[in-house]
């Protein structure tokens, strides 16, 4: 793997060499990918004052100027696909089908949607007949500080940096140093297409010296973060006094109500289905099922199944559903979360702790499910973040209502019920950004996000756009 020991600064490579490293482990074999370079406040400004002279001739730009690199950007990203995936597989262990086809595909999704946003999108317009003096200006932001993590890596770099480019910013990338590999594959797809020295720049490193360097800069203007509340918050306290604009999306407990008149079965089986993809480390899985009462042996039953049918191992193999967790320490986090679930008295009905006898090396833990969970027990509310299911009962409209909503979370809910009538009411009442429906499946350009702690500002095609945009009113224009 190139760059490893590398940044990329103001249109090239930087060498790091000199840096402290820090060992990529493969997570299906525990095996060292590589020494990746950590970066340091001092790379940090050197990063931030290429993005901060670049600014201007980037934002004045004509916008077709800056969509057509963004469409090479797409284009090579296209073409080198399968790099990509391999990248994703290696650092975070998804098995590569998943890989290529949901991982990467995501990433080239954000960037064509971020494309096509910008191109219709009203950077100005008279403020209306009434107020005939009034124009508005959407303006970009500045420089932006993106801080990405593991779990979705291509999904979450495309998201911030194609709308922040598009709107005339310039950025300083800092992916999580724990799948680092497939960014510095988009690093080399930005110099490739021809993207301006200091408009892109990214920087390795950990979140508490090169984030943190980020977020208090003086010369960044805005952060744009995903990842754990507990850094989200670090992240605004550190914004805070040099007033940035932070955009942070944070974690989930998401709900998913089935009420009994539905087609039980598949709504418990597709439940089940989008918890345990990426082995559940998607911040709006579907982790806590709510089941209406005469329906939830039929659940039980369907999700412990199907959560036996899935097949974990290698994540090369084609044959394999499921691969490892992304790293050691997530590894610990799910397995002590697993063992509080049962030390709590919740039943469990598929997978467990122990790690799965046939695969001796690896971080895998086994596809689980909790029945019985009861909102006293911590694996009803805490972020797992791994594949672990819980499922619990409820009796009728209201009491689901109160479960789903009795989480700190607001990211994703989900609902299966044929009452029409029924799914508006209770989709209304729920407390969460994104709302899905039978099944249903958000389009790209639809905003991504949450409420309470599952962050500020939305994601995703003009909503998305709009995050790296300053209003201004031109009076007497
Ligand atoms: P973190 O939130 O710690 O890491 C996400 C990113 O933020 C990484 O690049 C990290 O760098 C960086 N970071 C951490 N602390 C700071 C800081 N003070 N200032 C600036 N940047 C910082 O997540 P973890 O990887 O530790 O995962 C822990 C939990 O977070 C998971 O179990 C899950 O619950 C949640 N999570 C949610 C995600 C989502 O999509 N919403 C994505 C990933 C995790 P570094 O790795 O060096 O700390």
């Amino acid at each position: 793997m190139q760059h490893l020991r590398d940044f990329y600064i103001n249109g090239g490579w930087h060498d790091a060499s000199d840096c402290e490293t820090q060992t990529i482990i493969n997570p299906a074999d525990e095996q060292s990918l590589g020494e990746l370079a950590l970066g340091n406040a001092a790379h940090v400004d050197t990063a931030v004052r290429a993005a901060r002279t670049a600014f201007a001739g980037w934002a004045d730009m004509p916008l077709a100027g800056r969509l057509d690199l963004l469409k090479r950007v797409s284009s090579i990203y296209r073409r080198r696909s399968d790099d990509l995936a391999e990248a994703v597989m290696l650092e975070m262990g998804a098995p590569i089908a998943f890989a290529r086809d949901a991982q990467v595909a995501a990433g080239q999704d954000h960037l064509d949607a971020a494309i096509a946003a910008a191109a219709g999108f009203a950077f100005s317009y008279p403020l209306g007949d009434a107020h005939p003096i009034d124009y508005i200006r959407h303006e970009p932001i500045g420089v932006c500080a993106l801080i990405t993590p593991w779990n979705w890596p291509m999904n979450q770099i495309a998201l911030k940096v194609a709308p922040a480019l598009a709107a005339g910013c310039t950025v300083v990338l800092k992916p999580s140093e724990m799948a680092p590999l497939s960014a510095l594959l988009f690093a080399e797809i930005m110099h490739e297409a021809g993207i301006p020295a200091g408009v892109f720049n990214l920087v390795n490193g950990l979140g508490h010296t090169v984030g943190a360097a980020l977020t208090s800069h003086t010369e960044v203007d805005m952060v744009s973060f995903t990842g754990s509340c507990r850094a989200g918050a670090e992240v605004s306290k550190a914004a805070a006094t040099t007033f940035k604009r932070v955009a942070l999306e944070l974690g989930g407990k998401s709900p998913n109500i089935i009420f009994a008149n539905t087609d039980v079965a598949a709504a418990a089986r597709r439940g089940a289905a989008a918890l345990f993809c990426n082995a559940g480390q998607t911040c709006d899985a579907p982790s806590r099922m709510l089941v209406e009462q005469s329906a939830y042996p039929q659940v039980v039953d369907v999700v412990e199944n199907y959560a036996q049918s899935l097949r974990l191992g290698d994540p090369r193999s084609a044959e394999v559903d499921m691969g490892p967790i992304a790293s050691e320490r997530q590894f610990v986090s799910v397995r002590s979360h697993i063992q509080q679930g049962l030390a709590e008295g919740a039943r469990l009905i598929a997978g467990g702790a122990d790690r799965p006898p046939e695969l001796e090396r690896g971080y895998f833990i086994k596809p689980t499910a909790f029945a019985d969970v009861t909102p006293d027990m911590t694996i009803f509310h805490q972020e797992i973040f791994g594949p672990v299911l819980t499922i619990t009962p409820f009796q009728d409209e209201k009491e689901a209502v109160v479960l789903a909503n009795d989480t700190v979370y607001g990211l994703a809910a989900y609902l299966q019920t044929d009452d029409p009538v029924c799914a508006r009411r209770v989709a209304s009442r729920l407390r969460a950004g994104m709302l899905m429906l039978n099944g249903a499946v958000q389009s790209i350009e639809a905003p991504f996000g949450g409420y309470k702690h599952s962050g500020i500002g939305r994601e995703g095609g003009k909503f998305g756009l709009a995050e790296f945009l300053e209003t201004k009113v031109i009076a007497g224009w």
